[in-house]
């Protein structure tokens, strides 16, 4: 049997600070990851809100810190978690390991608009990373969806790009901070169509435009792109029988570490939290690595 003192369950800041904390304190750690290190973080443009650190690439901070993991001897490996059982057996697409602690740091997923033909125009004129694909769209017309930080973000980054980007959200006011909001405002190739939602995705084999419903009825927009960026959701059904989650799939935990079963730990973006943010991801990561080995030897 493959036998880990900790197994983390994704590879993003959460699930590698706490394999870092972990393999400093010189316990054998496996970090699974179903497709790439890094997490959310990596679509980050420029990352300039961690203390301490003046201004960094999101890939750039996790490729660091992926790095930290494996100077340590820390084992990543890309495999898909089927399963985790009480007994800290964990079942992937490939093999079975047991932990003595588990954490769970499976962050979260992009959310869908989940209107026809999404999924078949993805890489097709759909996307949900502006800094991953925004460079195919040199010149030409996209769209923005959403009114949070992201697809603030994602407008400002692509009016560098793109000719013309239009940015769409559900309400009059956007959730996202107001300097981004400010900056969009005095961006002339930014258009802003606020109160609408993206009622169709036109086109045979790609994008080609896009059906808005607003005030006054729905209007045509001609775009080669749509990048939609409306929050993230976690995926967390696969644990309901070692961990309780809250009405939209966020794991509980009374104190932000613990779950339901002993041994078996939260971390980042995963848990029910009222911030979710990269300082807020490493603080979970180090606290649950922290507190598993203590526990351990409690145990031992
Ligand atoms: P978010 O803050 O949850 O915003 C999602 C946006 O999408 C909201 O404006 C929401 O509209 C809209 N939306 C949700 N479902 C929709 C649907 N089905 N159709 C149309 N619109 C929909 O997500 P986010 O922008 O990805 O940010 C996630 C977290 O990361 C936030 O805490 C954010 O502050 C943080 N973040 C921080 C930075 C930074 O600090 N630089 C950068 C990026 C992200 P409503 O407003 O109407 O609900």
């Amino acid at each position: 049997m493959n036998t880990y003192d900790i197994i983390v369950v994704g590879a993003g800041p959460a699930g590698l600070t706490a394999a870092l904390y972990a393999l400093r304190a010189n316990k054998k750690v496996l970090v699974l990851e179903a497709k790439s290190y890094g997490g959310q973080i990596v679509n980050a443009k420029v990352v300039e809100n961690y203390p301490g650190i003046l201004s960094i690439s999101g890939y750039d901070f996790a490729k660091n810190l992926y790095e930290q993991v494996s100077n340590l001897g820390g084992e990543v490996r890309y495999e898909t978690v089927l399963k985790v059982e009480e007994d800290k057996t964990v079942l992937t697409n490939k093999d079975k390991y047991f932990g003595k602690a588990i954490i769970l740091a499976t962050g979260v997923s992009y959310r869908h608009l989940n209107i026809d033909r999404e999924s078949k125009f993805v890489g097709k004129g759909v996307s949900y990373c502006a800094t991953c694909d925004g460079n195919f769209y040199k010149n030409k017309i996209v769209a923005v969806n959403g009114g949070g930080n992201t697809a603030l973000e994602d407008a400002l980054y692509l009016s560098d790009i793109a000719s013309e980007v239009y940015l769409i959200h559900r309400r009059e006011e956007f959730r996202g901070e107001s300097t981004y909001v400010e900056q969009i405002k005095n961006k002339k190739n930014i258009h802003l169509i606020l109160n609408a939602t993206i009622k169709s995705l036109n086109g045979t084999d790609k994008l080609e435009s896009i059906t808005v419903q607003k005030e006054g009825g729905e209007e045509e927009i001609q775009v080669d792109g749509l990048f939609i960026a409306i929050g993230q959701d976690p995926k967390n059904e696969i644990f309901t029988n070692v961990v309780d989650l809250n009405e939209k799939g966020y794991i509980l935990s009374e104190d932000g570490v613990h779950t339901k079963t002993e041994g078996i730990y939260v971390a980042g973006d995963t848990r029910v939290k009222t911030l979710r943010q990269l300082t807020t991801a490493v603080s979970d990561g180090s606290l649950a690595a922290t507190t598993a080995i203590m526990e351990m030897s409690q145990k031992a």
